[in-house]
Order: structure tokens, then C-alpha cells, then sequence
């Protein structure tokens, strides 16, 4: 059973050598009277938030991974044997897994059946999963958008931000998205249909970068990065104007966050701004389901995925966001059902 292994607890941006390659032997089969379930890991997905739990965290929303250990996160995969009374050998799911072969989970409680299979079974990791959830949480239970209103969304080609644009223009915003290069912003353009983007690599002074795009100023921003955007959207923002706080990457491998210095435009401009973790919402996954698979069938809603092969990718690929290698949702392709 190979297994992606944490070194230790990581300092600054992660690197591929923090995380390494091992194999162990697992024994295929569930212990008599337990409620455990064995799965064959078919796909894993490479998410921001794991980089936090690379540091040793007390007291947060995510628990720290173990150094010496395989990490975890989302995946989809095959039961292969069960002892759980919800899941039976063949089904297919996607929850919280390990970062290896085939894993032993002794509760499983984040993980959901797959009952659509006429879609690549990797979506499950991204627009059918838990980003998709978070796109969807994010923008209608949180931003309350009316039909017209003007759209930001920082790192908007991702797996989340290009969901959260394509659900902003079906509603009838105007949509604006940032991301890091010109392929990004093409994409963005011309695949997910945005009105604009920008590469904000590109830009001297985001302030007046986002003034040229919304000379009236943000309705809605869906906020994936933190630090110096967060302040320019802040100038930026319109009266009433709602912030879901989503992800703050650019912060993830500061030691010393960065400051947040005009967040007195929340009073002048009377702004909501609210954060949310996903994890809080899965009770909302079935009335997302009806919503986001016609859409898909219908051809309405697009979706790019960056597939990295093989499980010996998987550190790669997981250290790749935090320099915006990924290119649509990054997924590791670990073996065929
Ligand atoms: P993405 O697929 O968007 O991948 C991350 C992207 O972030 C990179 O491709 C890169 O794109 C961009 N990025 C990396 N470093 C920086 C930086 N320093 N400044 C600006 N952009 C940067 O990831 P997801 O869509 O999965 O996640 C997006 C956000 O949503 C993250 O902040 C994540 O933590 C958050 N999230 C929150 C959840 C919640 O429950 N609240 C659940 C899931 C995700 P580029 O080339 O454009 O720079």
C-alpha cells in the first residue's frame, strides 16, 4: 500500500521533499464486529486547506496532520469491504480519505455515496464534492445576489472560483475575475463566459486595477485569497455590499499573517463580510445535486480539472497550488475501479 507520508511540520511554502513516498502492507479485509470501511482510493484531490495542517495547529478547524503519518483529504473511492451498516463492498464514494492506495476508515462520517456515474467519477472531488459545495454555500447562503450585481472573485480559474463565476452569470451578474496567468485569464474569458479578468501578477496597484473593471464599485466578492486584495476590494466595495470569506491563500505560508488595514469600510459602507467552512453545510449536498446536475447536462455550467497521474504525483501536485500551477481543479488519477 504505497502512502504519501509528512515529514515533519512545514515552515514557509511547502515543497515536495516535505512529503514522501512509502509502502506498507494493509490487510484487505474488515476485523469481525467492526464498524470500519476499507476503500481502493481511485482519486485524490489536492486542496488548499491541507497546507494549514502541515503546521501543528491547536484549537482550529482542521486537525494538524502527524509527521510520520499518511496525510488525509477528499477523494473518491471503491468500498471494498465494509463493516458499516450505511456502505456495502462495490459502492462508490467521496469523503475524507487517506492519501494512499487503499485506506481503513474507522468512522466514516464525511463520506457520501456516489449516485451519479454517467459523469467521470474524478468531479466528485471537485464540482460534484466538496469545492462545488463550497461554491455553492459560498454564493447563494452567503453573498445574497440579485440578479445584476457586480461580481469579484479572486483566484477564479480554481476549483472553486470558476464554479462560483459560471453560478454568478447564470443569476445575471456582471462577473470579474483574477487569476495568475494569461492562460487563467483566457479560460476565464472564454470558457466559464466572465464579463472580464485580470492577471494580478500583472497589476501595480490592485486598487485601481479593480477600479477600470467596476467603475461603480463590487457588490459581491468572493473572497480565495486574502492580504493586499482583501484591501482593495475593501476600497472598492459598494454600500451593502457582501464579502464571503472563503479561503485566504496568500496567507497559508506566512509565519506572520499579513494586516488587513481598511476594513473601516465595513462601517462607512455598511459591508457583511462572512467567513464559512463547507464542513457546516453538507446538509445542503442533495438540494445542491438538483440544482448543479441539470445545469451540467444542460450543458450550462463548464469545469476544467488538472489530472496528475499516479500517486507518486501526488506531492507535486499538491504543492503546485501555492504557485498557481494548477490549471482548473487539481486531482491525482490514483487507479482504475
Ligand atoms: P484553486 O483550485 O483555486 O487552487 C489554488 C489557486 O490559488 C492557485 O491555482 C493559484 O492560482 C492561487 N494562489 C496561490 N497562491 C496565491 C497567492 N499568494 N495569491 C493569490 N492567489 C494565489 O483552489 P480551490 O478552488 O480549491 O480553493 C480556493 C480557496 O477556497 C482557497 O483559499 C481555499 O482555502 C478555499 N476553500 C475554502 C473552503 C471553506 O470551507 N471555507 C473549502 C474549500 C476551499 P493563480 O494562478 O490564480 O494565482
Amino acid at each position: 500500500n504505497k502512502q504519501i507520508i509528512l515529514n515533519d511540520y512545514v515552515i514557509g511554502f511547502p515543497k515536495e521533499s516535505d512529503m514522501i513516498v512509502k509502502t506498507s502492507t494493509i490487510k484487505l479485509k474488515v476485523p469481525e464486529g467492526s464498524n470500519a470501511v476499507l476503500v481502493k482510493n481511485l482519486y485524490l484531490s489536492c486542496d488548499p486547506f491541507m497546507r494549514p495542517r502541515m503546521k501543528k495547529m491547536e484549537g482550529s478547524y482542521a486537525e494538524s496532520f502527524t509527521p510520520g503519518s499518511p496525510i488525509t483529504g477528499y477523494g473518491v473511492a471503491k468500498v471494498v469491504d465494509s463493516g458499516h451498516p450505511n456502505f456495502k463492498k462495490g459502492d462508490l464514494v467521496w469523503g475524507v480519505t487517506g492519501w494512499e492506495e487503499y485506506s481503513f476508515i474507522t468512522a466514516p462520517v464525511a463520506f457520501f455515496k456516489i449516485g451519479h456515474t454517467d459523469v467521470p467519477l474524478s468531479y466528485y472531488t471537485g464540482i460534484l464534492g466538496m469545492p462545488g459545495m463550497t461554491a455553492y454555500v459560498g454564493f447563494y447562503e452567503l453573498c445574497s445576489p440579485k440578479k445584476g450585481e457586480y461580481v469579484f472573485i479572486s483566484a477564479a480559474s480554481g476549483a472553486v472560483g470558476q464554479l462560483v463565476g459560471q453560478f454568478a452569470k447564470l443569476m445575471g451578474c456582471y462577473v470579474v475575475g483574477s487569476a495568475g496567468t494569461k492562460e487563467k485569464v483566457d479560460l476565464l474569458k472564454n470558457k466559464f463566459g466572465f464579463d472580464e479578468a485580470f492577471n494580478y501578477k500583472e497589476e501595480q496597484d490592485l486598487e485601481e486595477a479593480l477600479k477600470r473593471y467596476f467603475p461603480n464599485g463590487i457588490d459581491i466578492y468572493f473572497e480565495n485569497v486574502g492580504g493586499k486584495m482583501l484591501d482593495a476590494v475593501l476600497m472598492n466595495m459598494r454600500l451593502r455590499g457582501r464579502i464571503a470569506v472563503c479561503g485566504m491563500i496568500s496567507q497559508y505560508n506566512l509565519e506572520q499573517p499579513e494586516g488587513v488595514h481598511n476594513l473601516f469600510c465595513l462601517i462607512t459602507k455598511q459591508i457583511r463580510m462572512e467567513g464559512f467552512v463547507v464542513g457546516g453545510y453538507y446538509h445542503l449536498y442533495p438540494k445542491f445535486l438538483d440544482m448543479i446536475l441539470p445545469y451540467m447536462k444542460e450543458g450550462k455550467i463548464e469545469y476544467v480539472e488538472d489530472i496528475a497521474e499516479g500517486i507518486e504525483r501526488a506531492p507535486a501536485a499538491l504543492v503546485g497550488l501555492f504557485s498557481g500551477r494548477n490549471v482548473g481543479k487539481q486531482v491525482v488519477f490514483i487507479a482504475h475501479e
